[in-house]
């Protein structure tokens, strides 16, 4: 029999599963925290809004829960994680990844309110455990909804081979150098941030683009008083300098928007001239300014091969996409399996545990049983 590392294996772990469609989720989830005796509580959620949507959910049920997405510029953090220390029962929701942030140091129950989308941060994740001696249970509640949540945004990141090659050339339209707008590029080709982020990325690592750096492209102006009262204030020359730049400002949907290269080309300034002039502007309590219009600037290189680009990253995304589908199948495969939790999850991570484990949700005798087909409406 092969050794089992106690990488992944944890003996006071209860790996349970419950399926369910998914207008039965939070009932089903309100349930178990009723039911079961109060603990400190992890909860999952695939989205922000999925994560909002229950906390409101619980209050409404008079159960208190604290919502936690890590930002590292974001000083909540540390409190909530204080909070959690601190308090018995404390009940912590959050997205797929924070969970990694949370040092609980004391744990009761893991649960994942949503399918996980990959078999080893499902498992990576029960390191959460960590640190706590008593008996913790980490319950799946799948849905068939989530799952096609999970694949839809999947498939929002793969592109049609005849698509992939225009959006190549847009990228590539440049000599030596572009600068790549990610809401020019969403809205050309109807797709999501991080599926242009995935394909540039994927760029770089093929070696057809280099640089990337991340910069802001428009600027989104307040102005605090009137425009002849801000250039009054300097000379000839500054104020001439401003009047230009104003010039370029345009109105849309009630706001005034500053693009940035382009107004660097009429007014034969660097961006960084323009950046500073905005900033000293905003300092003097002139205007206010929101920095907008994510881009990158890369290096490309001379006469690209485009067909050969389109080709070679049509490939790698199609192949990525594969994968990723093929994770999510082995964390259904995982769900439906009809057996002891612990021996077919070490399994999948390529562990033979030999034996039935005696304390899933499987060997103490809950059937959950298959995830059932997406809820018809009407
Ligand atoms: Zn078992």
């Amino acid at each position: 029999m092969m050794a089992i590392s106690d990488r992944y294996y944890r003996p006071n772990l209860c790996l349970r599963i419950t399926t369910c469609t998914g207008p039965e989720k939070p009932v089903r989830m309100l349930q178990r925290i009723k039911d079961r005796p109060p603990g400190p509580t992890i909860i999952i959620a695939l989205t922000q809004q999925n994560a909002s949507e229950l906390k409101k959910l619980l209050l409404g049920h008079g159960i208190i829960s604290s919502l936690f997405f890590h930002k590292p510029e974001h000083d909540d953090a540390g409190n909530i994680l204080e909070w959690f220390k601190d308090n018995d029962h404390p009940i912590i929701i959050t997205t797929p990844g924070n969970e990694n942030h949370i040092k609980a140091g004391k744990l009761a129950y893991i649960y994942h309110y949503c399918i996980p989308s990959n078999i080893a941060m499902y498992a990576d994740g029960l390191s959460l455990a960590d640190g706590t001696d008593t008996d913790i249970t980490s319950e799946i509640i799948a849905t068939p909804e989530d799952r096609q949540l999970i694949i839809n945004a999947i498939d929002a990141c793969s592109f049609e081979e005849d698509k992939i090659s225009k959006l190549v050339s847009q990228i590539f339209f440049g000599e030596n150098e572009v600068e790549i707008r990610f809401d020019e590029l969403m809205k050309i080709n109807g797709k999501p941030a991080r599926a242009i982020e995935m394909l540039l990325t994927e760029l770089e690592s093929m070696g057809a683009l280099k640089g990337g750096n991340t910069f802001y492209s428009v600027a989104m102006i307040e102005p605090l008083k009137p425009s002849r009262q801000i250039i009054a204030r300097f000379d000839r020359k500054r104020g001439e300098f401003l009047t230009a730049i104003f010039k370029n400002l345009e109105k849309r949907g009630g706001r005034l928007y500053l693009d940035i290269k382009k107004t660097g080309e009429a007014v034969k300034a660097e961006r960084k001239r323009i950046i500073a002039a905005l900033k000293y502007l905003e300092e003097s309590g002139d205007i206010k300014v929101e920095y907008g219009g994510l881009a990158k600037r890369y290096d490309v290189p001379v006469n690209p091969d485009i067909t050969a680009i389109s080709q070679s990253i049509f490939d790698r995304l199609e192949l990525d996409r594969k994968n990723k589908i093929g994770e999510l199948n082995k964390v259904v495969d995982f769900i439906e399996h009809q057996g002891c939790r612990w021996r077919y999850l070490l399994g999948l991570l390529g562990e033979d545990f030999g034996r039935e484990c005696g304390h899933c949700g499987w060997c103490l005798g809950s059937r959950p049983g298959l995830i059932p087909s997406v809820t018809k409406k009407g």
